[in-house]
């Protein structure tokens, strides 16, 4: 079977964005992300989330439950802070981690995460990436989800799903990361919102049906989708 892919001509790539986003919302739904109670807990969740599964995440924010503000963690004696974090794996690196981005909030801003997630975009992105263990992945969460800026997160999700439907991506993330930031913020909706659900949608997908060995007959995408073919035939 041979199909067309969404990405042959560059005037096409726009509208196939399009088509992308708003088949997997049609086939998904509209998925609806845990809600955190302020922008620290969800900048704690994107740091503890590195290579782990979410449930390991929420059990370590309810070992953290009284104590999720920057100045307790800036404070909290090290080993404390490593017990609590413990179910999410790598926990001695990411007890560091947390600390380090605490005591940056602490004194950089005051322990106020509005004022430093209300600065100059570019600036502030730079800032987070400066700190240790912290990626674009979770600068850009953090921006996104609990600074309702206007960037994307792109994950290795992101490139797997656009690279089998033909966008010449390849799946290594550091080498692609921007490149696939900048294609998808030009190509979605301007929207906050569009954005959240886009990556949201992207993991639905990803976990469901794109998985390492696709599922493609379930898919709303098949029909034009590059990769499919190895996988209907
Ligand atoms: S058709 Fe298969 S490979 Fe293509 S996007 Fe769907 S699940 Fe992924």
């Amino acid at each position: 079977m041979a199909h067309h892919t969404l990405f042959t001509t560059a005037p096409m790539r726009g509208t196939a964005m399009l088509h992308i986003y708003l088949s997997l919302l049609r086939h998904h739904g509209p998925v609806h992300w845990w809600r955190a109670r302020d922008e620290f807990e969800v900048a704690v969740g994107a740091i503890l989330t590195q290579n782990t599964a979410w449930r390991n995440v929420e059990r370590a924010l309810e070992n953290l439950e009284d104590h999720l503000s920057p100045h307790a963690i800036a404070d909290m004696p090290l080993q404390e802070l490593e017990e609590r974090v413990r179910p999410t794996g790598f926990y001695r690196q990411k007890a560091r981690r947390l600390r380090a981005f605490s005591r940056f909030i602490v004194e950089r801003y005051g322990g106020d995460m509005a004022t430093l997630l209300s600065g100059d975009l570019e600036r502030i992105r730079e800032e987070l990436l400066s700190l240790k263990g912290i990626g674009r992945e979770t600068a850009d969460s953090i921006l996104l989800y609990a600074g309702n800026r206007m960037i994307m997160v792109v994950d290795t999700y992101t490139l797997r799903l656009l690279s089998r439907l033909g966008y010449p991506f390849t799946t290594d993330k550091n080498r692609e990361y921007e490149r696939a930031r900048t294609f998808i913020e030009s190509n979605l909706p301007r929207s906050v919102e569009a954005y959240r659900e886009f990556h949201a949608l992207v993991v639905e997908h990803a976990k469901s049906l794109c998985r390492p060995r696709p599922l493609c007959t379930d898919c709303p995408l098949a029909s034009t989708c590059a990769h499919a073919d190895a996988f209907l035939s």
